[in-house]
């Protein structure tokens, strides 16, 4: 059991004077077998699931979890560029089943926040004093004409790692030489800012070094992006005639409208069409649909949180975390769902102890690669706070990687990101072995 004065060491609560209030609409927790529920064990689940269990082994702790093995998206675009094998983006639930967690494979259904029940596919219902959402995204795939899960086989996203990324690296391999590679990014927020620019590079390296008269076409639904001077000065560097960049502006629309799984065409809202050799569809997202059931969500299909904890904006006594959430201005990615995590696992340590809750500190870095040990960062610190109104999360101290860094600036950033790696798979799974594996 901790106390509140050890709470606040573990989790650097010297603010905790300044509390946030506790998580409204749910009930006391007993000190004892207290049951938590957590749907999806990924990055934010995960980590929820050990702080918790680490921290206080009493309390009764489930992650609902559709797959056997979780494949982590992060780092997966490494994998295109050959820096990466597949087998290192998969990880077992062992860890996290060692440190007395029940992880149960199978698909939350339904969650009934009167009853506080979670319904899974195979049958069985799974009572909750406490229930975290961090289900990840799903796709909208009617924002396209002619997408769809079955499109998807065809014209792979690859936007939830797994089988689509090894279906989208072998249609790579598998391209002529001399072949167009088309990928099509959408309009903000979605999972991951940077990715698809990391990803461009990373095909491109494969297309440089394995077909170099083949091209990547990208087309893109927005005018701007995240670390975009970096990236455009790394296509230029590395990838010249190789990448053509179609972003946004006020003659074109590159926003994909429609795409034709059995021509391989695609066409841009303003009306230009494209055939590839290889299509790689990246959709128009939304929360994990079961946040959705659940009634989280906005219109959009996103689930607003209060700042504070990361409960549930809409529905009283839940938490959503991780990319399921809209958290503005924070971004969509590994580091702030495992940020978010550690935040929820501290509110439910904190009412386990009957103490108030830290005030709430979260922090996102995400680096991408360029080339070999090439990468830029982009990041901040964030506090909950205001704007016109309305509760959000403030950025502190951004920062974001220049043009013209020196190489000894990038490989050191190439560095920290394989570390931080490690440790988030570490930190979210119990599972140490990625720090040695070299990948
Ligand atoms: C190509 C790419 C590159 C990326 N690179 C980076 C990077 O470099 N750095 C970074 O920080 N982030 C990166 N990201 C983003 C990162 O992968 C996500 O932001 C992160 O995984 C979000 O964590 P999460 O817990 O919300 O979702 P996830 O990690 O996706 O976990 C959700 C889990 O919930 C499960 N699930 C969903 N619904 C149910 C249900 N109903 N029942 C049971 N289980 C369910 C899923 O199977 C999944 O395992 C990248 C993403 C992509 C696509």
């Amino acid at each position: 059991m901790i106390d509140r004065r050890e709470f606040g060491r573990l989790f650097g609560g010297a603010a905790l004077a300044a509390a946030s209030p506790a998580l409204i609409g749910a009930p006391a927790l007993a000190k004892g077998g207290a049951r938590v529920v957590i749907v999806g064990g990924g990055a934010g689940g995960g980590t929820v699931a050990r702080i918790l269990k680490t921290e206080e082994p009493q309390l009764d702790v489930t992650v609902i979890e559709q797959r056997p093995i979780y494949t982590s998206c992060f780092n997966s675009n490494h994998f295109f560029g050959g820096f990466r094998t597949f087998a290192s983006l998969q990880h077992s639930y062992d860890g996290l089943r060692k440190l007395g967690i029940n992880v149960v494979t199978d698909t939350a259904a339904a969650i009934d926040t009167g009853k506080r029940s979670v319904s899974l596919a195979g049958g069985a219902t799974l009572p909750y004093d406490r229930l975290v959402l961090s289900p990840g995204i799903d796709f909208k795939y009617d924002a396209i004409e002619g997408y769809s899960a079955a499109a998807a086989e065809i014209m792979p996203h690859a936007w939830k790692a797994g089988p689509q990324t090894l279906l989208l690296m072998r249609q790579l391999e598998a391209m002529d030489d001399g072949g167009v590679v088309i990928m099509t990014v959408p309009a903000n927020p979605y999972r991951c800012p940077p990715g698809p620019y990391e990803r461009a590079c990373m095909i491109a390296h494969f297309l440089k070094t394995h077909k170099p008269k083949s091209k990547l076409v990208i087309l893109d639904a927005k005018p701007t992006f995240s670390k975009q001077g970096a990236f455009e000065e790394a296509f230029e560097r590395y990838y010249a005639g190789i990448i053509d960049l179609n972003l946004t502006n006020e003659i074109d629309d590159f926003r994909v409208v429609r795409v034709d799984p059995k021509t391989m065409e695609v066409q841009t809202a303003s009306g230009t069409k494209l055939k590839g050799a290889v299509v790689n569809v990246i959709p128009v997202q939304t929360a994990g649909n079961i946040a959705i059931q659940a009634g989280c969500a906005d219109p959009g299909g996103w689930c607003p949180i209060r700042p504070e904890n990361f409960s549930s904006a809409k529905v009283d006594g839940i938490y959503v975390i991780g990319d399921a959430a809209i958290a503005v201005e924070m971004p969509k990615s590994a580091y702030t769902a495992n940020s978010h995590g550690k935040v929820v696992a501290a509110d439910i340590l904190a009412a386990l102890a009957g103490g108030e809750p830290a005030v709430a500190r979260y922090r996102n870095t995400c680096w991408s690669l360029l080339a070999a040990d090439d990468s830029i960062k982009i990041g901040a610190d964030y506090t909950p706070g205001e704007k016109d109104g309305k509760p959000i999360l403030v950025p502190n101290g951004p920062f974001v990687s220049q043009k013209g860094e020196s190489a000894e600036v990038r490989r050191k950033n190439y560095a920290e990101g394989l570390a931080w790696y490690h440790a988030i798979i570490a930190d979210a799974l119990n599972d140490n072995t990625a720090l040695s594996h070299k990948g």
